[in-house]
């Protein structure tokens, strides 16, 4: 059977009213490969990721993720949903429940996992992230960096065959974007499949085996790390001079 990438956007176009948002956007993500969105505010990144998991529907082009036909109406969400984690900038977690109970809620409602089974799990992606301890914690009692690793680890209960990750350390205190970044790279040295927006250019530098510079909806340029170092279009090189 030919090998088929994780995810793939084909020419996608996707407008909100009369904004044309995505216009023709193409790229692909293969197994164990990390993909780094970029470019800046409004140019399309967010809704690309979402695209991807079907919270917005594509106007035209062809999108497939893990086998699933995302732009077929009769695609079954619920199947996607399961192969693909999101974790946006905004903490994920459900403010009454503690930790453990946030990580067991999916697998056990969307899965059926028995509850044993999903608290042993829970253990699991807590330990993954460093959270161990924090298992009986409400949300509020964690700094805002350890509720996103919580929010990571509730993902990876779910078992996913990629993540996708929209500015997810844009929302933290400079002193604590550092422990969440380094959760990503462990996944990622794991062999996770990801596809990641983020405004950290160091971390982007590090971990991406490809880079998608979005301008105005497009991908204006794409490539390994090295088009950071030398670009090619003045767009590109005017973002990584500033950093925005
Ligand atoms: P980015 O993540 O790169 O900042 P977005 O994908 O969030 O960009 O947004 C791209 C453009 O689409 C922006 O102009 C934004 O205001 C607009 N947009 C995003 N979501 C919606 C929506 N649900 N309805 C209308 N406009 C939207
Ligand atoms: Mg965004």
């Amino acid at each position: 059977m030919p090998h088929a990438p994780i995810v793939s956007l084909r020419d996608v176009h996707k407008s909100f009213g009369s904004l044309k948002v995505l216009d023709g956007v193409s790229f692909s993500v293969e197994r164990g490969e990390v993909l780094v969105l970029i470019g800046r505010s409004g140019s399309g990144k967010s809704t690309a990721l979402r695209c991807i998991d079907r919270f917005e529907r594509i106007d035209e082009g062809a999108i497939e993720v893990c086998g699933h036909r995302v732009d077929d109406p009769g695609v079954d969400l619920r199947a996607l949903r399961q192969d693909v984690g999101i974790v946006f900038q905004s903490y994920n977690l459900f403010p009454h429940l503690t930790i453990e109970e946030n990580i067991i809620l999916a697998p056990c409602a969307v899965k059926g996992m028995a509850k044993g089974q999903a608290r042993d799990l829970a253990r699991q992606v807590l330990a993954q992230v460093g959270l161990e301890d924090k298992l009986h914690s409400y949300p509020e009692q964690l700094s805002g960096g350890q509720q996103q690793r919580g929010a990571i680890a509730r993902s990876l209960a779910m078992q996913p065959k990629v993540m996708l990750f929209d500015e997810v350390t844009s929302a933290l205190d400079p002193e604590l974007t550092g422990e969440v970044l380094r959760v990503i790279e462990a996944l990622a040295a794991d062999g996770m499949t990801m596809v990641m927006v983020t405004h950290e250019m160091g971390f982007a530098r590090g971990i991406a085996d490809t880079v998608v510079f979005m301008h105005r909806g497009k991908v204006h340029e794409a490539g390994t790390t090295a088009i950071l170092a030398s670009p090619a279009t003045p767009e590109l090189a005017q973002f990584v001079g500033t950093g925005l």
